[in-house]
């Protein structure tokens, strides 16, 4: 069943076959390497009718997406990836359908902005003690103003030689331990809910499998995430393998969490599943989009007449 606009934009654009959704993904205002608008042709190239833009710690792409969508028949969900420290631990939350024009959402989100700038100005000196120098710099060359983050650095250290590819870099420089790590408290669990609920959103826990944690600890998340009001977790991820979507469907099921899916895609040379290639969500499963219809329509207009 459809609500009106999901129907017209059924009809419309999809010809009668079921809307395909990608609800996690990165541009160039983040760690990814596309700018909005190449993003969004990709992602209609690739036959996906509803994407979210998640950039880690900001919004500022969306309104550039939004209106590349309109050109394209695309519908773009406001969003966001929000970096939490949990437990010791850092997680990552996304925001989707949120209002952009929240302040106490945008105060949060430029909170952990200054946050990812501080911690690279701390990341250059660590690099620098151990002998690599002009790393913030270089970082900074390949963030372009946005939200910094190690990504940035592990682009400059491939660039320059010091690691063969990203994942090197992480793996030499940028993983905790590692020289160029520096710890950072993020976000609560508890404001970063807060803050997408605020703004009329849905909070999803994304690639659950990627924490590493028991089965018990992962129970313990979901039911306080839960009990903050969260509302679903992300079942198929393009970084997860079919038994990390298998758990997360359990995760799901057992906590009553909506189900979200999205490719992660950050760089057409990933290594992972790009768009229009996830399997389909588990159908005991309530999809995160269920009641969207008008609500995410509401958003996407929002985005684009405020542009
Ligand atoms: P940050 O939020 O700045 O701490 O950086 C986290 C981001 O780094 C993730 O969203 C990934 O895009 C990227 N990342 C983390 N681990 C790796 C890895 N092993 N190889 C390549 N990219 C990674
Ligand atoms: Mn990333
Ligand atoms: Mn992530
Ligand atoms: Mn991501």
């Amino acid at each position: 069943m459809y609500t009106t606009i999901e129907k017209v934009y059924h009809d419309k654009v999809n010809h009668g076959r079921p809307l395909r959704y990608d609800l996690h993904m990165h541009s160039s205002v983040s760690d990814g390497i596309l700018e909005p608008a190449a993003l969004v042709e990709r992602v209609a190239e690739a036959g996906i009718d509803v994407m979210a833009l998640t950039d880690h710690d900001t919004t500022d792409g969306v309104k550039a997406a939004a209106r590349a969508g309109f050109a394209r028949g695309v519908r773009v969900i406001a969003g966001a990836e929000i970096s939490v420290s949990w437990q010791g631990g850092l997680l990552h939350i996304l925001a989707l359908g949120v209002d952009l024009r929240d302040p106490t959402l945008q105060q949060g989100l430029a909170l952990l902005r200054e946050r990812r700038e501080e911690r690279a100005v701390a990341m250059g000196e660590r690099l620098a003690a151990s002998g690599i120098e002009g790393c913030l710099d270089g970082a900074r060359g390949y963030a372009g103003g946005s939200s910094i983050g190690r990504s940035h650095f592990a682009a400059d250290l491939v660039a320059r030689g010091f690691a063969k590819d990203r994942a090197a870099a992480f793996r030499k420089f940028l993983r905790p331990g590692k020289p160029g790590y520096v710890s950072c408290q993020w976000a609560s669990l508890e404001s970063a809910v807060a803050w997408i609920k605020g703004a009329g959103g849905r909070a999803v826990i994304a690639h659950p499998a990627r924490y590493r944690l028991t089965a018990t600890k992962m129970g313990r998340l979901c039911e306080e995430f839960k009990s903050l009001g969260g509302d679903g977790i992300e079942v198929v991820s393009g970084t997860h393998t079919p038994h990390d979507n298998a758990m997360a469907a359990g995760m799901a099921q057992r906590f009553e969490l909506l189900a979200s899916q999205g490719s992660d895609f950050h760089d057409p040379a990933q290594t992972w599943l790009g768009f229009g290639s996830l399997p389909a969500l588990p159908e005991n499963l309530t999809p995160v989009w269920h009641d969207w219809g008008h609500c995410a329509e509401t958003r996407e207009y929002r985005v684009g007449r405020t542009g």
